[in-house]
């Protein structure tokens, strides 16, 4: 089938590949419909790994998808010919440890669409576990549909945070997943957010979603915003969405005694961290590693009306284009927030 396969020396082509599925009775075959570009698939195409994730072999991107089912597997129950879907990139093994233990996010064994050696989904069609796919309400879209597996790393991140009500809580980063974390932190019972970044077009975009004060760390000192809006207080929860090194020096400062920090970003290496500021506010620290069983939570918010993300669809390209799509998403202009493929259906 044509896909979006990135080979081994780091060429993108849009080429014809093999790929050996067959369904199984508790699996669906689903026609693929929106694939988000995530900025993974980007650092694969530029750099050829993420960490000990090699490109040896050629490999299909997007893991960010929606469609529609075409085919059930005969123990099927949930889903029909035609419902429209999205689905959870990452498939653990049923039988781990991890996922005995509701860790299946943690699972040393999990197969995570576009991370070497499995495919992606930018392809007509994928056969996945059923109980790994899930039905998009009337109202959601199939662009919003693809933009579930962003959102629920925001709520995995919003759920480590033990919100309570009325919390005021920090986001470093105002990316798409700084931007997902903060709606479902409101979503979560926080009362305001404060979310920092360098780029006004983005600061400006994710200030009209809510209850949240933009501050760009280019003039602005973050800790005195958060400072005057807590009495001094410092606020219940920082999120750390940026994954930049010089951000961890002053972490602790924006915290309340008492408070809790999640760590989402990924940084390039080791950071310089101050115990004894965490230790002095007893900071409770957090990381997260993707999510687990975020995906109808996240749909329900969705269609309910609470969590909006059709203003995060900026760009939106055919397959046909996919090239040019990634090359945009390599360099996206300071307007833009999630680049998205739409396939021929
Ligand atoms: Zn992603």
């Amino acid at each position: 089938m044509q896909a979006l396969v990135l080979e081994p020396d780091r060429q993108l082509n849009l080429r014809d590949i093999q790929i050996e599925e067959s369904l199984g009775p508790y699996d669906v075959k689903i026609a693929i419909h929106t694939v988000g570009v995530c900025g993974s698939d980007v650092h694969y195409v530029q750099h050829g790994r993420i960490g000990r994730f090699v490109v040896t072999e050629p490999l299909v991107l997007g893991h960010e998808a929606s469609g529609t089912v075409i085919e059930v597997g005969r123990e099927v129950k949930h889903l029909k010919v035609g419902d429209r879907v999205c689905m959870e990139p990452g498939i653990p093994d049923p039988n781990s440890k991890a996922t005995q233990l509701g860790m299946y996010n943690l699972d040393p064994a999990v197969r995570f669409w576009a991370t070497p050696p499995i495919h992606g989904v930018l392809r007509p069609t994928v056969i996945h576990p059923a109980s790994f796919t899930f039905k998009l309400s009337d109202n959601i879209s199939f662009g919003e549909g693809a933009l579930v597996e962003p959102l629920a790393i925001g709520m995995w991140a919003a759920t480590k945070a033990a919100i309570r009500p009325g919390d005021l809580a920090v986001v470093l980063g105002a990316g798409t997943i700084g931007t997902v974390t903060a709606l479902a932190a409101l979503a979560g019972g926080c009362s305001r957010i404060v979310i920092t970044d360098m780029i006004q077009p983005k600061l400006d975009l994710v200030a009209s979603l809510g209850p949240i004060t933009p501050v760009n760390a280019g003039g602005q000192d973050p800790v005195q915003v958060v400072f005057e809006l807590t009495g001094g207080w410092g606020a219940d929860i920082v999120f750390e969405a940026t994954g930049a090194t010089p951000v961890y020096e002053h972490l602790f400062d924006l915290l309340s005694p008492g408070g809790r920090v999640v760590l989402i970003g990924m940084p390039a290496g080791p950071v310089p961290y101050d115990v004894v500021a965490a230790q002095a506010k007893e900071a409770n620290v957090t990381h997260i590693f993707r999510y687990a069983h975020m995906y109808p939570r996240a749909l329900a918010l969705m269609g309910s009306g609470k969590i909006d993300l059709k203003v995060l669809i900026t760009d939106t390209f055919d397959f046909r284009d996919s090239l040019h799509a990634l090359e945009f998403a390599s360099k996206m202009p300071p307007t833009s927030v999630k680049v998205q493929i739409v396939l021929p259906q």
